[in-house]
């Protein structure tokens, strides 16, 4: 980190993460937050706008995390904010049915063609646990095949070689998951087929799904290679196993449809998160209605929540995709395809070796020659000059993700003027990479 300087202080976020620190582990509620691998002080927002975030002393930021995915219709949409705040004045949790569930299920089934049944929860990490549930429960076998780098969740069984803050700190594992917990989970490379036929070749009959991410983005952005995620759907069908694409990520991001929309593979079951929610705790899970059935009450595998389908979070989600047309993906991707050109310019002037991956309007710049395929090749980055290009941008104006693992996110309204300012602070980011040493 010596080589990281940080340009200027941030004296109230300190205050603020000082207080925090006190009463919450490492000041934060979520890790990735904390800015523990790029260092310096976590900037303590308060307000957003569009494409910009202030913080806490008054500076103003370009947003190029937008809430880890959701906000793609940029913060404080007026027709989300408006949405919310009916909702807010009818009431905001009764524990009954309401319509507002129905027509944000409704509206994934209609953009999402697999998925004929869905079941609304409030957190992606409850997404990919109750689908885990309810494959094995369907299939009544106990095995579940992960691929090392993709996160879904911090469920138990799913945390061993998981992405985003796993690998931000290099975790190998979390204490806390026991054996039993972890013990029926096959980690793989990720885009190694032959891998994924070998283990379903030692495990006859034991496997009850794969489940990946459907473009990993929490190891940084890591396609698919083309025929992947086919071969995954091929050889669960042939073995009786389900093929869990999780797209809390790539949902109603990537495309209308999500990465369902890029490459058209049919998943058994899916994972929903982030955009759909509008910026509130809202996720689901889906997929076929005969696997689906099997949930309560229709059928024996049990899931619940207080807080699932809440009217407020369901009024968010539902008012954000349908301000999701043509039009808004459109403008997703001239702002992407602007801020990658402006990137990849930067650094090459300044002969820094990087590689920009992208999956539609998602992608991430690694600090390394060559294409990053898996996990391990996203390891072998420098990650010391991305810790560099992180603090200059942000002395600039311009928040980035604090990790090297992680997926950058633009939004509709990240307009010319953004875009703007991103241009100006990429020069002495792009220097202060190069100047980086480890
Ligand atoms: C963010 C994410 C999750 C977890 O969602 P939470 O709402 O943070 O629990 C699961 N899977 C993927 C692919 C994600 O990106």
């Amino acid at each position: 980190m010596d080589s990281v300087s940080f340009p200027y202080d941030a004296p109230v976020s300190q205050t603020l993460f000082d207080r925090a620190s006190l009463v919450t582990p490492g000041g934060v509620n979520s890790p990735v937050r904390a800015f523990r691998a790029v260092g310096g002080t976590p900037r303590f927002m308060v307000s957003g706008s569009g494409p910009y975030l202030k913080d806490a002393d008054g500076r103003e930021y370009v947003d190029l995390v937008c809430s880890w995915g959701p906000m793609i219709l940029g913060h404080a949409h007026p027709e989300v904010t408006e949405a919310v705040q009916r909702a807010v004045a009818r009431g905001t949790s009764f524990g009954t049915p309401g319509e507002g569930e129905v027509a944000l299920a409704e509206e994934i089934v209609a953009r999402v063609l697999p998925v004929e049944q869905v079941r609304l929860v409030s957190s992606g990490t409850e997404a990919t646990m109750s689908a885990i549930r309810l494959a094995r429960g369907f299939t009544g076998r106990a095995k579940v095949i992960k691929f090392a780098g993709c996160y879904h969740g911090h469920v138990d069984a799913l945390l061993a070689a998981a992405g985003s803050g796993v690998a931000t700190f290099g975790l190998p594992d979390t204490p806390g998951v026991t054996g039993a917990q972890a013990g029926d989970t096959i980690v793989l490379p990720y885009n190694d087929p032959e891998a994924v036929r070998a283990a379903f070749r030692a495990h006859p009959g034991e496997i009850a799904c794969v489940i990946t991410e459907a473009s990993p983005g929490n190891m940084g952005v890591v396609p698919p290679l083309p025929g992947f995620n086919q071969g995954l759907k091929d050889v669960c069908a042939e073995n009786g196993a389900l093929y869990i694409s999780d797209e809390v990520m790539t949902g109603f991001r990537t495309s209308k449809a999500g990465w369902y929309g890029v490459d058209g593979v049919v998943p058994d079951l899916m994972t929903f998160g982030k955009v759909m929610g509008g910026g509130f705790p809202a996720a689901a899970f889906g997929g076929r209605a005969d696997v689906m059935g099997h949930l309560a009450p229709a059928g024996p595998v049990y899931q619940a929540g207080t807080l699932s389908g809440n009217p407020v979070a369901t009024a968010a989600g539902l008012a954000q995709l349908r301000l999701l047309d043509d039009a808004a993906y459109a403008r997703v991707d001239e702002a992407a395809t602007a801020v990658r050109g402006l990137v990849a310019d930067a650094l090459a002037k300044e002969g820094v070796a990087h590689r920009l991956q992208s999956a539609s309007t998602m992608f991430s710049v690694f600090f390394t020659e060559g294409e990053v395929r898996d996990y391990e090749d996203a390891k072998r980055q420098e990650a010391f000059r991305f810790n560099a290009f992180f603090h200059s941008m942000l002395s600039q104006g311009v928040y980035l993700p604090p990790s090297a693992f992680e997926s950058w996110f633009v939004s509709a309204a990240h307009d010319a003027a953004a875009v703007e300012r991103i241009a100006a602070a990429l020069p002495s980011a792009a220097r202060a990479a190069a100047e980086a040493t480890a």
